[in-house]
Order: structure tokens, then sequence, then C-alpha cells
């Protein structure tokens, strides 16, 4: 059965699996147990496999006025995965699991229980109107650089450089 009747979304799926990356973060509610609850989510999806996760770290939040040290802290991971699944229908599923979880969208960058981005999809380049990846502003967050650097030393940020170089020139060193 293909995943657009699966599903009744998205395109069809690749033909090999693809290397996705997915940031997960969480500032309310029970965020270790919502975090752990999403990876096993992440487990169960279809066409995807081998699903490995960082160990989450605990983050300032950064809303839209800057870091908030009087807001909830987040925990942040990140997940690797391997799928077939389209990149517009795995972003869809994201958004299933962040409403599972009780995600309401209000403001930019407001609290949530729940936020999964798409960080990197192999080595895609994607700019259309509701997805883009790699996801624009991963390069510049320590929350998503340093769990991937983890779980993956030698990974790259399509059109941006090695994830390892970019964080450190983040932390205000070079490699
Ligand atoms: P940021 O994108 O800066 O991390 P955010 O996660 O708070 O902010 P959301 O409100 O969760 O932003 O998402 C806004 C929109 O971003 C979503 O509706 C989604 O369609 C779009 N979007 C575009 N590219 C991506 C991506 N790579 N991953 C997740 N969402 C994306
Ligand atoms: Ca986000
Ligand atoms: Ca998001």
């Amino acid at each position: 059965m293909s995943v657009r009747l699966a599903h009744g979304i998205g395109e069809p799926p690749a033909d090999q699996p693809v290397a996705a990356v997915v940031a997960l973060g969480a500032n309310l509610g029970s965020r270790r147990e919502t975090l752990a609850a999403a990876v096993e989510r992440l487990r169960h999806l279809p066409l995807t496999a081998d699903v490995r996760v960082s160990a989450p770290i605990e983050t300032v939040a950064v809303t839209l006025t800057g870091e908030d040290a009087d807001a909830p802290r987040y925990l942040n991971a990140v997940a690797l995965l391997h799928t077939r699944l389209a990149p517009a229908t795995l972003l869809r599923e994201l958004h299933r699991i962040e409403a599972d979880h009780g995600r309401v969208r209000r403001e930019r960058w407001g609290d949530r229980t729940l936020d999964l981005d798409l960080i990197a999809y192999g080595d895609a380049r994607i700019d259309e109107p509701h997805l883009t990846v790699p996801h624009p502003r991963a390069h510049e967050r320590e929350f998503v650089l340093a769990p991937w650097n983890e779980i993956d030393p030698d990974a790259e940020i399509p059109g941006r450089g090695r994830v390892d170089a970019l964080l450190a020139a983040l932390r205000g060193g070079t490699l």
C-alpha cells in the first residue's frame, strides 16, 4: 500500500531511505515525557527506521525579544532517522505529533508543549511556502547543533558547512 493511500497526503515515497534530522523542543508540561513520547512516535512512523536520539539538553527560551530567562526553560534534543517518507509527508507527520501533544500555535516563538522541526533531509534543498530545508535557522542554534553533533560528529548542513565547525564558531572559536 502506498503512503498516499495510507495517509491520503503527500508525495510518493523516496526509492531509497534518506537520512533526516528532526529537532525536538518542549518548554511546557512534562517536557521529558513529552520528548520520550515524541521519539516513540518517530520510531513508529511508516517507512522509517533506525531512529537515533541525542540526550536532551536544557536551554533558555528564545522569544521574539531574545533570550528570556523568565520563560519556562526548554528541553531540546535531536533525532536522526532513515525514512522513505517524502519531506512534505514527514513534516505533516511531525505536525500531527505536535498536535497530539496539545501544541497550540499562538505567537511566533511562544511557549509550547512540543515543537518538531525538520532540520535536514539528506542533502535536499527545499524552498516551498510551508517547508524550507535545511531549516533556515538551524545553523545559528546551539540547541540544535550541539545535540546533533553529539549523535553525528560528521554531520553537515547542506550549504552551510560542518555542524562541528558551525558549533565552534557559534561558541566563539574555531575548530
Ligand atoms: P522556527 O521555525 O524559527 O524554529 P517555530 O518552530 O516556532 O519557529 P512554528 O510555528 O512551529 O515555528 O512553524 C511555523 C511554520 O514553519 C510551520 O507552519 C511550517 O510549515 C513552517 N516550516 C517551514 N520549514 C520548516 C521546517 N524545516 N521544519 C518545520 N516547520 C517548517
Ligand atoms: Ca522551532
Ligand atoms: Ca516548528
